[in-house]
């Protein structure tokens, strides 16, 4: 909780007025305990849980034809039972897993120093902190991920996130249990090496979790921002990841691909993109297509699949 009586008091200690921001930081959280404020995280996640996946499950399950020559898996959508049973599941392990976790984690996030009050982080602080946790986060959860493909784990635990093939973005959370637990471990350890606000780690929660949300989509929509970003999987990177299977060995990574492209954990993927890219090129040359735009277009990998939907069909 802010130890100010006023912002007066508050501008006296700090020796300087109160930006505008540190105003309405001032005006809605003073008199909110510092556990409350970090129970707010509860809250954006159950929102994002549930609101984020929504137009893009929407768009598989009633099949929205303008959109299937985005669908990374064409004509493979979700039933209604298959999306309303991922939901129970998801909100199941919401209020049984991690609801529980964060509302029992505050003396962790209170030992490793994220700070509450004043002053606000920079615009500069939040980006360079986020930037380190993604980072950390991709790199732990790569080897998480790649060690669950193992055996007894995968048989036992990431079998689960695996049922669906073709993923939607309600899956993105759908797993089992223990694997929830896993994988809070790769999201805490930034804010544990490198701890900052609890607005950078509002927003961290938050962006791990929209960018989980955006890999499950099972679109690639050319405009989406997220294209902008160096070495950023994407939706297309990790349906080939759920595409393959319990046996695939390829894609591990969360976030970027320079894991996958380091341990070598790529090349089936990058194999089959160039393979499919070149026996596209040659049917089309066979019909006398224009064959340009193939060589600059970001192909999918999935073989007969999405060439039905493209301009060779
Ligand atoms: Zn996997
Ligand atoms: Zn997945």
């Amino acid at each position: 909780m802010l130890p100010f009586a006023s912002v007066v008091d508050a501008q006296e200690s700090l020796g300087r007025n109160l930006t505008y921001l540190e105003l309405q930081w001032f005006r809605h959280t003073s008199g909110v305990s510092d556990y409350m404020l970090y129970c707010y995280n509860i809250v954006f996640l159950f929102i994002i849980f549930n609101l984020a996946p929504l137009p893009l499950v929407l768009l598989d399950v009633l099949q929205v034809r303008a959109a299937e020559k985005y669908k990374l898996q064409p004509g493979v959508h979700n039933s209604r039972d298959a999306v309303w049973k991922c939901y129970k599941s998801v909100m199941l392990l919401f209020f049984t897993v991690v609801g529980p976790l964060q509302l029992s984690s505050f003396p962790a996030v209170r030992f490793i120093g994220v700070r509450m009050g004043f002053p606000l982080p920079s615009f500069a602080e939040v980006v360079l902190h986020l930037f380190v946790y993604f980072l950390i986060e991709d790199y732990l959860n790569y080897w998480i991920h790649r060690w669950l493909h193992q055996g007894w784990l995968y048989e036992n635990i990431h079998r689960v996130h695996h049922e669906f093939m073709s993923p939607m973005s309600f899956a993105a959370p759908y797993a089992h249990w223990a694997e929830i637990i896993l994988l809070g471990v790769p999201t805490f350890m930034g804010p544990a090496m490198v701890p900052g606000h609890i607005i950078t780690l509002w927003i961290w929660i938050a962006l791990r979790q929209l960018e989980a949300i955006d890999t499950h989509s099972g679109y690639d929509f050319p405009w989406n921002p997220t294209k902008l970003i160096p070495f950023y999987g994407g939706a297309e990177y990790h349906d080939y990841h759920h595409f393959v299977g319990g046996k695939s060995q390829s894609n591990f990574a969360s976030v970027f691909t320079y894991c996958d492209w380091l341990y070598g954990t790529d090349k089936g993927y990058r194999y089959l993109k160039e393979n499919n890219r070149k026996e596209m090129i040659a049917k089309a040359k066979l019909n006398s297509l224009d064959t340009s735009w193939m060589e600059i277009d970001s192909l999918k990998p999935f073989p007969n699949h999405h060439w039905k939907q493209t301009k060779l069909s």
